[in-house]
């Protein structure tokens, strides 16, 4: 089986490792976006988070891709803070459970990871598509790759079209109103503004993209 169809164990460790420096490189836009209509913490949290993931993982040795994501899942729980932390970091913790025992992955786990992700966000924020969140991102790009399963696509093409839906998720959220976290009470004010959540999910696919492709042409 060619490269392309499956993600590895360091594949894995090198998405993660370079999501933690998109953070960084995009903490100030985070930050102006969270203090339009949030307080401003959210690039901050994130940065704190995923900074933290990174010491743990370069101090152990993993054999399991499940594994890695549990630690970046519990880490973002301890120490990201707001309401991304728990969010993303339950994400990550149940897209480790169904993938664990696995060696590698192929495009049927991501699927499935990526609804895990979708359902642990909903199931503790309770939030809908259309409420002005980062579900509004995540979302979609879940249902592009299911889309891509059926299809048949590759891994890269499937990522490339999950990284389109993110965005357009990401940018259908400034035409909305905020129903759920601190936004909601600013109500009609929110509108003109781009979820901060959706769009740091947004930027971690984008990373996890160029990252697959640059392994992929090595
Ligand atoms: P806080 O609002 O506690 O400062 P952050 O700034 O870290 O938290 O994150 C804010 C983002 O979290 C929002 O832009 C939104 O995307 C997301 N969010 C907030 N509440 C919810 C929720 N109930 N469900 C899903 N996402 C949410
Ligand atoms: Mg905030």
């Amino acid at each position: 089986m060619g490269w392309g169809l499956r993600i590895t164990i360091e594949d894995a460790l090198r998405i993660i490792e370079d999501i933690a420096e998109t953070i960084e490189e995009n903490k100030d836009l985070l930050t102006k976006l969270d203090s339009a209509i949030g307080d401003g913490d959210h690039g901050v949290n994130l940065s704190r988070g995923f900074q933290a993931a990174r010491q743990k993982l370069c101090s152990t040795e993993y054999a399991e891709i499940s594994a890695v994501l549990k630690t970046v899942g519990s880490t973002l729980v301890d120490s990201a803070g707001g309401a991304v932390g728990p969010l993303f970091g339950l994400a990550f913790i149940r897209a480790s459970i169904v993938i664990e025992g696995k060696r590698e992955v192929i495009l049927d786990d991501l699927v499935r990871m990526f609804g895990a992700a979708e359902d642990g966000i909903i199931s503790i924020g309770k939030a809908k598509v259309g409420e002005k969140t980062m579900l509004d991102a995540i979302h979609p790009a879940v249902e592009s790759l299911k889309k891509a399963k059926k299809e048949k696509l590759s891994i890269i093409s499937a990522f490339e079209q999950c990284v389109k839906a993110a965005e357009n998720g990401m940018q259908n959220t400034i035409d909305m109103v905020a129903k759920r976290g601190r936004s909601m009470y600013l109500g009609n004010r929110t509108r003109g503004h781009q979820d901060v959540g959706a769009t740091s999910c947004y930027l971690m696919l984008k990373s996890a993209l160029e990252t697959l492709k640059r392994l992929n042409t090595k």
